[in-house]
């Protein structure tokens, strides 16, 4: 049986930040993020790469074993993605370096993790077009760990959106993002 998709809170639905959207997609609403910026102001949505139909989020990636571009599903709580290289299986689970493909600068920041047995403390950060809301993503490989920061709601909006994952069956190397 499948479990009921997750709520999207409703006073979120109500004054949705500039660069995410509710789409709907097979009779459900997902929150997609259609701009989010690096720390210089650059676009990270690739408009030509799309994942369910929707522009992607793309950024360079290096995991150690290897490198190359990544582009993410812009729907929250989903984790499909793609790449231009061929991902190397490794025994452990790095931590990734991420940066803006454009001019190089580093998209990760500290930021524990709170998904539990997750220790990580550095993650890859998304700004939106706003400047002050802020998705953050965890930058241990595999792990699905991923926080709205919310400007102007209270935490709890943040929680119910930090707890939206909608996890599909494959077995990617990469399936925590
Ligand atoms: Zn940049
Ligand atoms: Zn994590």
């Amino acid at each position: 049986m499948k479990p009921p998709p997750p709520k999207i809170p409703d006073a979120f639905l109500r004054a949705l930040p500039q660069g995410i959207s509710l789409v709907e997609h097979h009779g459900q609403g997902f929150l997609a993020v259609g701009s989010v910026r690096c720390p210089a102001g650059h676009e990270l949505i690739d408009e030509d790469v799309r994942i369910h139909g929707q522009p992607s989020i793309r950024f360079a990636i290096d995991t150690g074993a290897s490198r190359g571009r990544i582009y993410v599903d812009p729907f929250w709580g989903g984790h499909d993605k793609l790449y231009d290289f061929i991902p190397v299986a490794t025994r452990t689970q790095p931590v990734l370096r991420a940066s803006c493909p454009e001019c190089g600068a580093s998209l990760i920041a500290r930021r524990t993790c709170g998904v539990p047995g997750c220790t990580c403390e550095e993650a890859i950060l998304l700004t939106l077009p706003d400047g002050r809301n802020r998705i953050w993503v965890c930058a241990r490989l595999g792990c699905a760990g991923h926080h709205f920061e919310v400007a102007d709601l209270p935490s709890v909006i943040s929680a119910v959106l930090d707890d939206i994952n909608y996890y599909t069956q494959d077995d990617d190397i990469f399936h925590g993002i």
